[in-house]
């Protein structure tokens, strides 16, 4: 992307068609924007690979910052701007996306961000920060949508036992952030990341690369990884720093408030299924899965890896749970654990499932679900229990080895999964029910998610 030099319409123009090699408008990513104005002098024109964008306009050697206008596919639009002119942008496919000299986009000195102002209990104060630096190797964000996780309520609430640090007041929370990278550190001007580009943040906001972990392909348990928000701001932010080799990029066709649920609950819930090795056509209970968790690895599983689903929760999710894909429903309300077990086994011809994974931070899911897996079976754990630490109940040494049985816990996904996760995403395979609230709706949020009145997942729109 390069800015203009303000040599009037005639010569932007024609420089810019120069630049953008005027193709037609084939491709919905790496595109240009192209403005004209009915004012002399003034143009401007926007890389983008989002679903919506920024158009700036070089009028006598100064830009001016036009709010985000709605990107559609008809590739021109007309928008009545806060200026007292009309322009038209037009939208063209730019062979050389990576022409790009520009390392900044506006960026505000300070910028709004949600901090825990009482962490242990429920409450959000909105706040002015400074707009960080990107160092080398970061890239500055500028944040549009972040997804509610439940996680965040168990971290603001201080109910995590095993984290390593209890949450201080004024840290920002959040980490299933996406927006557009307005800001390169020093010598980023050639990495895989460009100004303008559409990115995700996630939990793992950073993974050396070059550990262990992260060279067997467990980002998620790397051993630098700076997971504590306090040290690495979360993103219930306008702006937030990220790795520019560690940020994921958001494919075209996925909308913003889409993509943010994958970042933590379909990367989590992805990552989970594949790890319990069950193969396409074989049986999968997914525990919890009516939740906001559940009901993405619900989908995922019956119709990005063609499980067979058994779907366990409270009767009222009976309705979401089987349109997510389940081909058996059980009522957690109707069965105590022998009955339960008993139901999976006759489901299942006598054998029980090939995997379990528990979605609900429930111990007694946990205890549950060794019972349901067949010889050989895989139990998952996924969802992380809240308060004092306990055992799994049933995990018998004997038992597991006269079945055979794995236990395996799973932590995030890599960053391969978190593409593969937003390639199912875009295909539709996966539709997170998204209910899309204002940044100052946050506590309001955390008290329904808290009283466990959520439906489905929430994103909050930071623009
Ligand atoms: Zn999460
Ligand atoms: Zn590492």
């Amino acid at each position: 992307m390069q800015g203009g030099e303000g040599q009037g319409r005639e010569t932007g123009e024609s420089k810019l068609k120069k630049k953008a090699g005027f193709l037609a408008p084939t491709c919905f990513e790496s595109l240009y924007a192209f403005a004209s104005t009915n004012k002399e002098r003034m143009w401007g024109f926007w890389c983008v690979r989002a679903t919506s964008f920024h158009l700036k306009f070089h009028q006598n050697s100064r830009w001016i910052s036009v709010p985000a206008v709605p990107l559609s596919r008809n590739f021109s639009l007309t928008q009545r701007t806060g200026f007292p002119f009309v322009f038209k942008a037009h939208l063209y496919h730019h062979p050389n996306h990576n022409s790009t000299t520009m390392t900044e986009l506006d960026v505000p000195k300070r910028h709004l961000a949600l901090v825990y102002d009482a962490p242990g209990s429920i409450s959000v104060k909105t706040v002015e920060v400074d707009t960080p630096e990107p160092g080398v190797g970061e890239v500055l964000v500028r944040l549009t949508h972040t997804g509610v996780c439940h996680s965040d309520l168990g971290v603001m609430e201080n109910k995590f036992k095993g984290l390593p640090l209890p949450t201080l007041a004024g840290q920002i929370g959040g980490h299933e952030g996406i927006g557009i990278v307005h800001k390169l550190g020093p010598g980023q001007e050639d990495s895989r990341v460009k100004l303008g580009d559409r990115v995700g943040i996630k939990w793992v906001a950073y993974a050396c690369g070059a550990c262990l972990p992260c060279l067997e392909g467990r980002d998620g348990v790397c051993f630098v990884r700076l997971p504590d928000e306090e040290k690495n701001p979360g993103t219930f932010q306008q702006y937030a720093i990220a790795p520019a080799n560690y940020v994921t990029p958001i494919p075209s066709g996925l909308s913003s408030e889409e993509a943010a649920p994958m970042m933590c609950a379909g990367l989590t819930t992805y990552s989970a299924l594949r790890k319990s090795d069950a193969k396409s056509g074989q049986w999968v209970v997914i525990s919890g899965a009516g939740g906001g968790l559940g009901h993405i690895a619900t989908q995922i599983g019956a119709f990005g890896m063609a499980f067979r689903i058994i779907g366990i929760d409270h009767g009222s999710k009976e309705e979401l749970v089987k349109e997510c894909g389940a081909e058996v429903f059980l009522d957690v309300t109707k069965f105590d654990t022998k009955t339960m077990t008993q139901e999976i086994k006759n489901i299942t011809g006598g054998l029980g499932a090939s995997a379990v994974i528990v979605c609900t931070s429930s111990n007694k899911a946990y205890a549950q679900g060794l019972g349901f897996l067949r010889f050989g079976g895989t139990m998952v754990c996924v969802g992380l229990p809240e308060g004092d630490a306990e055992p799994i109940a049933t995990a018998f040494a004997g038992s597991m080895i006269t079945m055979e049985h794995v236990i395996r816990g799973s932590a995030l996904g890599n960053q391969r999964e978190a593409s593969e996760i937003l390639d199912l995403a875009v295909r539709g395979k996966v539709k997170t029910h998204v209910q899309v609230r204002k940044m100052n709706e946050l506590t309001e949020v955390f008290n329904e998610m808290s009283k466990g009145q959520m439906h489905g997942r929430v994103v909050l729109d930071l623009q």
